[in-house]
């Protein structure tokens, strides 16, 4: 089932604090000899029962995280950022994935109108300030929407480039452990995954987009290169935020 939720610009709800008892180098030297699909398994059915929250973009690639997730728990909380800026064929495939994979937890999360009237009304704040828009359309939604969970399971890649060229399997984003299980996954891997699963892709990738968000700021990108090159064109802004400003407080 998929939900949409506007929220506010406060916390819904006071994060708890991570449990005491992680250790980050003991838990990456336990998962780090599993198997993509065993390290899913071992966060969500046996560590972390109910505490595991996944996002994704419903983007080019998308799929292959989901239907790992789908195999393994289909209740599985899925938090999905509508900015209100979306391509309508990633709102089609949402829909049209959510189906085939049979998730039932898809949580869409909208950010809070009253934000969006009083700091952009003209809806034009991703022109001059896309910081603000991100952090509007964004953080603040996917704050709040994570505040229940413990541990945050995302789908970047190495191959990515940037920043997440050094991305490790596991690591810690300000209160939430994150694991980002396809981070060593190369794009010939994720097209196997594609072709062996025989999953759909999402309509804009026969257009040339190979990374997909908002679209007054993506455009295609073309065969080769930087994966992501078509994300905020002409501007050095490579990421939204999400991934970069830490969540709420450091676990102690
Ligand atoms: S990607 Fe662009 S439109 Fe979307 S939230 Fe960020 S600045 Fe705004």
């Amino acid at each position: 089932m998929s939900t949409s939720t506007p929220v506010s610009s406060e916390l819904v709800t006071p994060p708890p604090p991570l449990p005491p008892a992680v250790n980050i180098n003991a838990l990456d030297r336990l998962l780090s000899p599993l198997t993509t699909e065993q390290l899913l398994r071992q966060v969500i059915l046996d560590a972390f029962p109910g505490r595991v929250v996944v996002t994704t973009s419903f983007g080019a690639e998308s799929a292959v995280l989901l239907d790992l997730i789908a195999g393994i728990d289909p209740a599985t909380p899925v938090v999905f950022l509508d900015t209100g800026y979306l391509f309508a064929q990633t709102l089609t495939y949402r829909d049209s994935l959510v189906r085939h994979l049979g998730l039932t937890d898809v949580r869409t999360v909208a950010p809070a109108p009253d934000d969006l009237a009083r700091e952009d009304p003209q809806g034009d704040l991703h022109k001059h300030d896309p910081n603000r828009c991100c952090r509007l359309r964004k953080e603040i939604p996917l704050e709040n929407a994570l505040a229940g969970f413990d541990v945050w399971i995302s789908g970047r890649k190495r191959f990515h480039g940037g920043d997440r060229g050094a991305l490790p399997r596991i690591e810690v984003d300000g209160r939430y452990l994150k694991i980002n299980p396809l981070a060593e996954w190369s794009e010939a891997a994720i097209a196997r995954a594609f072709a062996e699963a025989s999953l759909p892709p999402h309509p804009l990738v026969e257009h040339g987009f190979s990374s997909i968000g908002c679209f007054p700021c993506t455009v295609p990108s073309g065969n080769g290169g930087y994966s992501r090159a078509g994300r905020w064109p002409g501007s050095d802004k490579i990421e939204c935020g999400i991934h970069t400003t830490k969540t709420t407080q450091n676990p102690s």
